[in-house]
């Protein structure tokens, strides 16, 4: 009996691997297919920017303990109202400290020519500290570490901006709408607060956006603290997120050009400068109302360094992770260039691929199926599929750059920025009949 037991599961198993095995080896061979690209477009891409991953360095953060999938789909993110697809991994999911000099093991240009301390993470309060000569932690340190560095402004933010209303809020923090005193002029303030983890966010958004400035990623105008808070106030961006067009619009070929455009712009300036932003979602780009197209929400971002070049924690937002995100491979920038390709998806079907599916089946999907099928191919322009198929190359290696696509035939249909105006219009209007 046992015999027969052990044989019947032996033949299942060796049924089950030669399947595994033949799908894989097809897919192999259809990557080898693709890597030649279409008539029209770029002969090839250019070998990935990064070299390879520094395997050991990248075991480390592999091995730190956790177990990232178990703890986001166990509902042990921080609560927050809204579509719940959306909020991105917890930070620290994998026990990491996503903040700049973290891993990169470089304190961020800014903080180093302000005061040449690194800070320390304090357990208790759970904010940033700085060290005395004799590595002890004085009282009342964490203010320090932002005033000593020139991190944060002194004065009290009431006396320059009048809060108006609430805007939004996010997994970790609310925004307000503002007007700076002096000049009437709008400004948002997003609230987020320095304890725990959210601290680690907060730190990492504030330095990037205080260091890394261009004109498509939206800029930071101040910063204080309040209480156990840090307010970041920045450039208010009167037309909405990009997911409210998608979501109440459908978009012309010519205007998901000229968005495109405008975030791989940004995304090119971050991978120029080693930063991987690595939560790129519709609702992370912020419209202006003359078709301003930003980048937004930092607090996920990473660091590369000289050493460290690739990362290997899955963060994120489930829908819109790449796969070397979702199977926790070494990574490098061109993640970001996948999510991009989810952004384009979500321009062209309001809606990012398997989005009625939980968060663990969309990661399941995307490291299986590979390139995601569109719902309505033939609607689309040869330009079009190309481009999102350079984007969303499930290879790594094989996969565009943002200069790379910067290049591509497609972006040379893009509508002059006006053309978003109207949609963005609408998208405000059709809000406000749902609201009421
Ligand atoms: P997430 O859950 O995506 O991580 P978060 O807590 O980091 O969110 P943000 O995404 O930065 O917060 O902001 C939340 C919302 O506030 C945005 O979706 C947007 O509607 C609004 N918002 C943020 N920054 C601005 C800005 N500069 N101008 C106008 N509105 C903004």
């Amino acid at each position: 009996m046992i015999q027969h037991v052990a044989a019947a599961v032996c033949t299942l198993y060796s049924v089950a691997y030669s399947g595994y095995f033949l799908t894989h080896l097809a897919r192999h061979l259809m990557c080898g297919f693709r890597a030649a690209p279409p008539p029209g477009t770029k002969a090839a891409p250019a070998p990935p920017l990064a070299p390879s991953a520094s395997q050991e360095e990248a075991k480390e953060e592999e091995d730190s303990g956790e177990l990232p999938a178990v703890l986001e789909d166990a509902g042990e993110l921080p609560s927050v109202p809204g579509d719940d697809s959306e909020l991105p991994a917890a930070l620290g999911d994998e026990g990491e400290h996503p903040a700049l000099w973290e891993y990169s093991g470089e304190a961020p240009a800014a903080w180093d020519k302000d005061s040449g301390h690194l800070p320390v993470w304090d357990e208790g309060s759970g904010c940033p500290l700085v060290q005395d000569e004799d590595g002890q932690a004085p009282m009342g340190a964490s203010s320090t570490w932002f005033l000593s560095g020139n991190i944060v402004s002194v004065a009290e933010p009431a006396e320059k901006y009048l809060e108006v209303e609430q805007i939004g809020q996010g997994a970790f923090g609310t925004v307000s709408k503002g007007l700076d005193r002096a000049t009437g002029g709008e400004v948002a303030i997003k609230k987020m607060s320095l304890r725990g983890q959210n601290g680690e966010h907060a730190v990492n958004e504030l330095l990037l956006l205080k260091d890394k400035k261009n004109p498509n990623i939206v800029n930071s105008l101040d910063s204080f603290l309040v209480g156990g808070d840090l307010w970041l106030v920045m450039e208010y961006m009167d037309g909405g997120t990009l997911q409210d067009v998608v979501r109440q619009t459908r978009m012309a070929e010519g205007e998901m050009a000229a968005v495109s455009r405008e975030c791989l712009q940004g995304l090119d300036f971050l991978h120029a400068n080693r930063v991987i932003h690595r939560d790129l979602k519709s609702s992370n780009i912020l419209l202006g109302m003359a078709g301003s197209v930003k980048l937004a929400d930092f607090g996920l971002c990473a660091q590369l360094g000289s050493e460290q070049d690739r990362r290997s924690s899955m963060v994120g937002t489930a829908h819109w992770m790449a796969p070397e995100v979702v199977t926790s491979s070494p990574y490098g920038p061109k993640v970001d260039i996948w999510s991009f390709g989810i952004v384009t998806i979500e321009m062209v079907e309001g809606e990012p691929p398997y989005f009625k599916e939980t968060r663990a089946m969309a990661r399941a999907l995307i490291q299986h199926n590979g390139t995601p099928q569109l719902q309505e191919p033939r609607r689309l322009s040869a330009l079009l599929r190309d481009f999102l198929e350079c984007s969303l190359e499930p290879d790594e290696e094989q996969r565009w750059s943002a200069q790379e696509l910067l290049q591509h035939p497609f972006l040379s249909s893009a509508k002059p920025l006006s053309s978003l105006t109207p949609l963005i219009t609408a998208a405000k209007q059709l809000r406000e009949q749902r609201r009421r």
